[in-house]
């Protein structure tokens, strides 16, 4: 009986290498025993090393392949990652307007860690007014954040002015990811939710170079959560300590920033 497996969605770019991207969701969910469906939005020629290329996919094959997961599944949770550029975010959008997906995870991802552009700098203005007031739940990390608020973000009370603009643009929760922040032995994220509420996650930070693809893993097992029907700051608690202990533990693929391990 399908339809009683808890499905949930990642519309998202591929990545070859294995370690971010769609693969990432879907080995995060299939970790979080959520059984997982894919709108590939952009094709990316990737590895461990860096970004060599991408395509975004025609409009039309977004269109069908949201149609295809609408006409036949029941997903229960969904998540936005790679964009490409203003038509995929649009078209992305149309559909989360037209298909009832549940709450939807916003990770709003612009530059890969080796520094490739996987938003098109046009289509930052076309997330923000469009894709960002559909978000149950924002994750974006510090430069992201800076991005999309228009704000230098330098210290912990910026992150937190930054959560409640992002929230006023009309996000209903926020998680903003301090993990880039560069002189601290700790990595704080600071959640603010719907009713006011907000808090603080702090870990240590992990010296390693395995943390391609943490944002995607982070934002997957978040929506692997909400589709299991936990509440967002549950999910979110849940979400941080996984991707925690991805990141401590396990062996290094290829040459460069290696994925994390999903079998933790
Ligand atoms: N490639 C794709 C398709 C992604 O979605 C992402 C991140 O969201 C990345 C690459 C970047 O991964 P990272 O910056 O973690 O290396």
């Amino acid at each position: 009986m399908i339809n009683d497996t808890i499905q949930a969605l990642t519309i998202a770019g591929t990545d070859s290498g294995g370690g971010a991207g769609v693969m990432a969701d879907i080995k995060t969910m299939q970790e979080r025993h959520v059984f997982s469906a894919a709108v590939v939005v952009a094709v990316t020629a990737q590895n461990t090393i860096g970004v060599a290329d991408f395509m975004a996919m025609p409009e039309k094959l977004i269109d069908e392949q949201f149609k295809a997961v609408a006409d036949d599944l029941k997903i229960r949770a969904a998540k936005t990652g790679m964009l490409a550029d203003v038509p995929s975010v649009k078209a992305v959008v149309a559909n989360l307007k037209k298909y009832d997906l549940g709450p939807l995870t916003v990770d709003p991802v612009m530059i890969a860690k080796g520094g490739a552009r996987l938003l098109s700098e046009d289509a930052i203005q076309t997330v923000k007014q469009e894709l960002v007031p559909l978000a149950t739940i924002l994750t974006p990390n510090l430069p992201e954040a800076a991005e999309l608020t228009g704000m230098q973000i330098e210290s912990s009370d910026d992150m937190l002015v930054a959560a409640q603009k992002l929230q006023d643009m009309g996000a209903k929760n926020v998680l903003v990811k301090g993990g880039h922040e560069a002189d601290d032995n700790e990595s704080s994220d600071f959640v603010l939710l719907e009713n006011g509420d907000s808090f603080w996650m702090t870990s240590p930070r992990v010296d390693t170079n395995r943390t391609h693809g943490t944002g995607d893993t982070l934002s997957s097992c978040i929506t692997s959560e909400l589709a299991k029907g936990k509440s967002v700051e549950d999910a979110i608690r849940i979400g941080k300590e996984y991707v925690s202990a991805t990141i401590e533990q396990g062996i290094q693929v290829g040459h460069g920033h290696g994925p994390l391990n999903h079998w933790a």
